[in-house]
């Protein structure tokens, strides 16, 4: 069977997984595309996607019965309107993060999946397909005993102006919530924000670096650094100490060289490079349940605790150093 899919907003991500579908993956097929900017999604349609119909509104494009399953790739406010849409026409739906862009929001979602009876959604938290990740988890779960403590960082070189204090959480963190919970096997019951002094790179509204420390169910400690202007380059790092040992996550590929006197090895700028193949390995999940009329990956859910964290963790950061609890209510039987 194949897929037929209908992608909702096709800026970058939008776009780059309509690609994906079409030249990489296999099982699917995009045919249908809807974008509030209409050329956007004419462009994409010429470029990667020329069968697809385009569709004024995404609820449309839902209920086309020509559409078995949606991506919702658009603006993150939009989302969770979208993704009820899905729910209740019964079709698969892949969202991007965040699922929503509040708690509540994140809380409808998983009240109508719950409802529907059978998942649905799968949120694109696409660290979970890592190689990397994956193999550190295979190895956190079976050789260095019980986690006790992880030290992450989430550095970026930098980051448009308008970005601001609270979108190093919503923006930058998220990645690290849902990774880090999945990773330990554990929920978070707290969470702290430390500042040092803010780097001469950053401007009056954004507290950058900042040190976010989330503290978990079975008593692990993480420290998470966020540094958006650190100038260097992209680098994302986890290391779990465990009982017998720790574990680091692999460096990306790079060639190591000797060269000029220096022994080096090339660190990457762009975001985008990180976790391409992850992206790849994410939607081939998401065809595969799909096709089978269900939903697999990050669920709701994950989706609705992430959205919980993210709002304790700004919560935290206004709360200057002290500590604020992280309540999750009962975890439906659905998502067990
Ligand atoms: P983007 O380039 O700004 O694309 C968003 C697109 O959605 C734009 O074309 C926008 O149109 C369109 N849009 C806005 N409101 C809409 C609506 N009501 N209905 C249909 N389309 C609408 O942003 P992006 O970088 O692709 O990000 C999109 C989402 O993906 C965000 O939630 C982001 O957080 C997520 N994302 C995730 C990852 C990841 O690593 N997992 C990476 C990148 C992005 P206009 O241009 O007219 O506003």
């Amino acid at each position: 069977m194949t897929v037929r899919i209908g992608v909702i907003g096709t800026g970058a991500i939008g776009r780059d997984h309509a690609r994906r579908i079409n030249q990489v993956l296999g099982g699917a097929t995009v045919v249908a595309l809807s974008d509030l900017n209409r050329a956007s999604a004419e462009a994409v349609k010429s470029d990667v996607a020329p069968d697809a119909a385009i569709f004024t509104t995404g609820e449309e494009l839902i209920a086309s019965p020509d559409v078995d399953a949606v991506l919702v790739t658009s603006w993150g406010a939009t989302h969770e309107q979208y993704v009820l849409a899905a729910i209740a026409a019964g079709k698969p739906c892949f969202c991007e993060k965040p699922l929503a862009t509040t708690a509540d929001g994140a809380k409808r979602i998983v009240d109508a999946e719950v409802a529907h009876g059978k998942r649905l959604v799968q949120v694109g938290f696409m660290r979970r397909y890592d190689a990397g990740y994956v193999a550190l988890k295979q190895f956190v779960d079976t050789k260095i005993g019980a986690p006790i403590m992880v030290h992450a960082a989430h550095r970026n070189p930098a980051v448009p102006e308008q970005y601001v204090t609270p979108m190093a959480i919503h923006d930058t963190m998220i990645h690290e919530i849902d990774v880090l919970r999945w990773l330990l096997n554990d929920d978070y019951v707290s969470a702290r924000v430390l500042f040092p002094r803010s780097a001469a790179r950053s401007h009056a509204k954004l507290r950058d670096p900042q040190i976010v420390i989330l503290e978990t169910a079975k008593g692990t400690i993480i420290d998470v650094e966020i540094f958006v202007n650190c100038h260097y380059g992209y680098d994302i790092q986890c290391e779990v100490v465990g009982e017998d040992g720790i574990a680091s996550l692999p460096e990306p590929l790079a060639i190591q060289s000797r060269l000029g006197a220096k022994l080096q090895n090339d660190i990457l700028t762009d975001w985008k490079d990180r976790f391409i193949a992850s992206y790849d390995v994410e939607l081939q999940d998401f065809i595969n349940a799909a096709g089978k009329g269900t939903a697999a990956g990050p669920n709701s859910w994950d989706g609705y605790v992430a959205a919980i964290t993210s709002d304790a963790c700004v919560a935290a950061q206004e709360a200057e150093g002290a500590a604020v609890a992280i309540n999750l209510p009962t975890r439906p039987a659905l998502y067990n």
